[in-house]
């Protein structure tokens, strides 16, 4: 071999173990640091709202535990979400959002998208190369990976896509099956790379709920992080109704207000809001003003309360079950439910083996046992037997 190609082969060998020190050390590290849970911050809950939680219909809106390297199969002790886990905080129902670009130097205030974060994590995940630049690829692989761990978990796990898939999963759950639906949704329509016949693609791949924008303006709209604060752009109005022509959820977490009122005005069709706080009791440039929480509300829509930081300021249960009661007294009692950012590089006061935290928390607020299973999982169960498809 000369020289050269005895550099060569050198620098293959080095390039290699590099991603693989990625693989092995750097990115299980990034998860513990980025997905953790607060010692003590919520007390172990009592018998009874243990049991009332056992006994109700449990759904999350919101958590992005497919970004990390973690095979949700196993139990872990480190992250937020597993499927072990998921059973553990009898949750029916899980919404697994899909982070595809996030900007370095990730802020509430101001972000353009010219950086990302995550394509070292792609890489170092050993995502297929079409993977590595491609957001569209990035959004496909994700659901991939979530139906190939449906497929390994013996049952404990099954991606719903219609209201068919959720009537005979709650069937199960009812018949002593212990096995969670997860249900795609994206961060962001910036995986469609601007083409609104990506949505079709997206569709057919399994993602039911679009979240328009993240932490930055996409050629969708504006972002509440980013620097336009602008409305829907032109391809975005036609995104929104390739939607609603499609049957899918929009998600207005991290919509700028503008893009906020516009979605709502461009379309009938069903919108949430998968994951936020509320500004009457964490003021702050996610969370949602009583104008909005109405706005949702009287369009049939749902709100999903956060347990981080951003969403509730003091990251405890009792200051969650506080933004609940008030989204309650806004907006009434159908349309409140839990949406926890687990896994969305965020601390929380438990994960999600311990909802049941929760529930003492919102029965310790005053609310009723109905209202409790109502923003536990019962007006989100009602809202996707509306709003998915029937059948495919
Ligand atoms: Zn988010």
């Amino acid at each position: 071999m000369s020289p050269v190609r005895k550099a060569i082969a050198a620098l293959a060998v080095l390039v290699g173990l590099g991603v693989l020190a990625l693989v092995t050390i750097v990115a299980p590290i990034v998860d513990r640091r980025m997905n953790s849970v607060i010692p003590g911050a919520a007390p172990p809950p009592g018998d009874d709202a243990r049991a009332l939680h056992r006994g109700a219909t449990v759904v999350d809106l919101h958590a992005d535990a497919l970004l990390w390297p973690r095979d949700l199969n196993d139990r872990h002790r480190h992250g937020h979400v597993d499927l072990p886990r998921l059973q553990d905080g009898n949750v029916a129902v899980q919404v697994f959002s899909v982070v595809t670009k996030t900007p370095r130097g990730i802020n509430y205030e101001r972000n353009t998208g010219e950086t990302d974060n995550i394509t070292l994590l792609a890489i170092a995940e050993r995502y297929p190369v079409r993977a590595w630049w491609s957001l569209r690829e990035r959004a496909l692989y994700q659901a991939g990976r979530l139906r190939e761990m449906a497929a390994r978990s013996r049952g404990s796990l099954r991606v719903l896509e219609t209201t068919n898939d959720l009537e005979v999963l709650l069937a199960d759950r009812a018949g002593g099956t212990a096995i969670t639906g997860g249900i795609l949704a994206t961060e962001g329509l910036h995986p469609i790379e601007g083409s609104v016949a990506t949505l079709d693609t997206l569709v057919g791949a399994g993602y039911r709920i679009f979240g328009l924008t993240h932490f930055f303006d996409n050629d969708v709209g504006g972002s509440a992080h980013g620097v336009s604060r602008g409305g829907l752009t032109p391809l975005g109005t036609a995104v929104v109704q390739r939607a609603h022509a499609l049957g899918a959820i929009l998600d207005l977490a991290h919509a700028s207000h503008s893009l906020f009122t516009d979605v709502l005005r461009g379309t009938t069709g069903p919108v949430m809001v998968s994951h936020t706080g509320v500004q009457g009791t964490c003021p702050g440039p996610r969370n949602l003003s009583d104008e909005q929480l109405r706005a949702i509300a009287a369009r049939g829509g749902l709100v999903g309360i956060g347990i981080w930081d951003g969403a509730i300021c003091e990251v405890t249960p009792a200051s969650f079950a506080r933004a609940v009661r008030h989204a309650l007294e806004v907006g009434g009692d159908d349309y409140v439910a839990l949406g926890s950012d687990f896994d969305g590089a965020t601390r929380t006061p438990i994960d999600v083996s311990g909802l049941a935290a929760l529930t003492e928390a919102l029965l310790n607020e005053g609310l009723s046992r109905t209202q409790v299973r109502k923003v536990l999982g019962e007006n989100a169960v009602a809202f996707f037997r509306r709003h998915l498809p029937p059948r495919l």
